[in-house]
Parts: structure tokens; sequence; C-alpha cells
């Protein structure tokens, strides 16, 4: 049997993470839990918490830590990521979620946390670009499209420009991210749990890159 995973992907809006967990998700067999994605389908389905979800995340400002601590508690509570772990996309984004992320899945905690780099110019580029398919969240762009039409490749879901990928809302996440993302770079550093992946180049590539880190530090805590 493959071992479970429980990782963490860190790296800014466009350096890939949701192209990456997927692949990472299949690979080792573990859910790809993504606060984004889970947030979208709240949207979505209209509920009186999408309503107030969709404000936040038009404008590009994040939604308060007790909110997405209760989603994450929920979502770790359930059997696939008890039994298999999990690999988290957009969670943790502050040292308070990070923290609180530590406490809920101790003593076990966490195998590693990657952070996916990608230089700014680049991710303004990608993100201009990106569509997304609105059931399972895969990414497409405009060079690289569905197959037919905008309907996406696995899922046959309509592939779409998302609400929050203006300039105004892409640059204001950018700086959120630097001001309060960026440093739990330094801070999963500290506890020993961080990898640094190159995230240019071919996405198969990438993979390889993160197949890699993740099956080092693996063997070693074995
Ligand atoms: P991106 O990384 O491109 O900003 P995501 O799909 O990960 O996009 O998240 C979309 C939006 O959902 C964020 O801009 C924010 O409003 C909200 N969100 C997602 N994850 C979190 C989180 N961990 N904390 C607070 N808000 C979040």
């Amino acid at each position: 049997m493959i071992p479970g995973a429980r990782l963490v992907m860190l790296g800014r809006q466009g350096a890939g993470k949701g192209t990456q967990c997927i692949r990472l998700s299949h690979h080792y067999v573990v859910p790809h839990i993504s606060t984004g994605d889970i947030l979208r389908a709240a949207v979505r389905e209209q509920t009186e918490f999408g309503l107030k979800a969709k404000a936040f995340m038009q404008e590009g400002n994040l939604l308060p830590d007790d909110v997405i601590l209760g989603i994450i508690n929920e979502r770790l509570e359930r059997d696939d990521t008890r039994t298999r772990g999990f690999i988290l996309d957009g969670f943790p984004r502050t040292v308070g979620q990070a923290t609180t992320l530590m406490e809920i899945t101790a003593p076990r905690c966490i195998d590693l946390v990657v952070d996916l780099v990608v230089p700014t110019e680049v991710v303004l580029a990608r993100l201009a670009g990106r569509r997304v398919c609105t059931d399972c969240g895969a990414n497409y762009s405009v060079e690289r499209p569905p197959k037919f039409g905008w309907v996406c490749d696995s899922c046959r879901g309509d592939v779409v420009q998302r609400a929050d990928d203006t300039t105004e809302a892409i640059e204001r996440r950018l700086a959120i991210y630097e001001r309060e993302t960026a440093p739990l770079t330094a801070w999963f550093t500290e506890r020993d749990l961080l990898a640094t992946v190159d995230g240019l180049g071919d996405p198969d590539e990438v993979s390889a890159r993160l197949f890699s880190v993740i099956d080092q530090r693996r063997e070693q805590h074995r």
C-alpha cells in the first residue's frame, strides 16, 4: 500500500499550487484540500456563508482566521484525512493559522511544507491568462486550454476566469501574501519542516522535483 502523507503547499498566487496539488493528490492517494475551492463551492451554492465569503474573496482579502479554521477543523476530521492524511493548499496563510494547524494535527503534525517558488513577474503573466474549472478546480490557461471548448478535460465542468483574477484583486492578494504568508517560510524552517522547490518550467518537471523532495523526507522519517 502507498503510505499516506501530511503535506502543506505554500507559494504565491499563480505559482502552480493548484495544478501540482492535484498531481500530488493522485500520486500519494491523499485528499487535496484547497480552502479556495471549498470557499468557491460555497459561493456557487449561494449559502449564507458563501454570500459573506464572496465579498472578501472578490476584493482579494483574507477571510477571518476563525472562519477558515472552522472549515479546516471540519475537513480534517473526516475519515479520508484521518486515514490517508492531507495536502493543504491555501492554508495556512498566517502565523496564527499555522500555529493552530500544529495544535490540531498534534502529535503527528505534518511531514513537510513545500514552498513552490516562482518570481513575481512570472506569476503576474500566469494569472492574467489563468482559467479554472468551476467544478473540480483544474487549472488551464489561454495558452493551454482544455481540449474541447472551455469544458474541463477531467470533469466536463465549465472553465472560466476567476472573479478575483482582476488586476486590483491580484495586486492585493500578492501584497497580502508578502505580508502575511511569506513569513511562514521562516516559521516552518525554524521547525525543520520546510523544503523549497523551483516552480519554473514544465509542470511535469516541477512535479518530479516535488516527488523527489517529498520522497526524500519520507525516507528520512521512516
Ligand atoms: P489565491 O491563492 O489565488 O489567492 P485561493 O483560491 O487559494 O486563491 O483563495 C481564494 C480566496 O479565498 C482568497 O483570496 C481568500 O479570500 C480566501 N481564502 C482562501 N484560503 C484562505 C485562508 N487560509 N485564510 C483566509 N482566507 C482564505
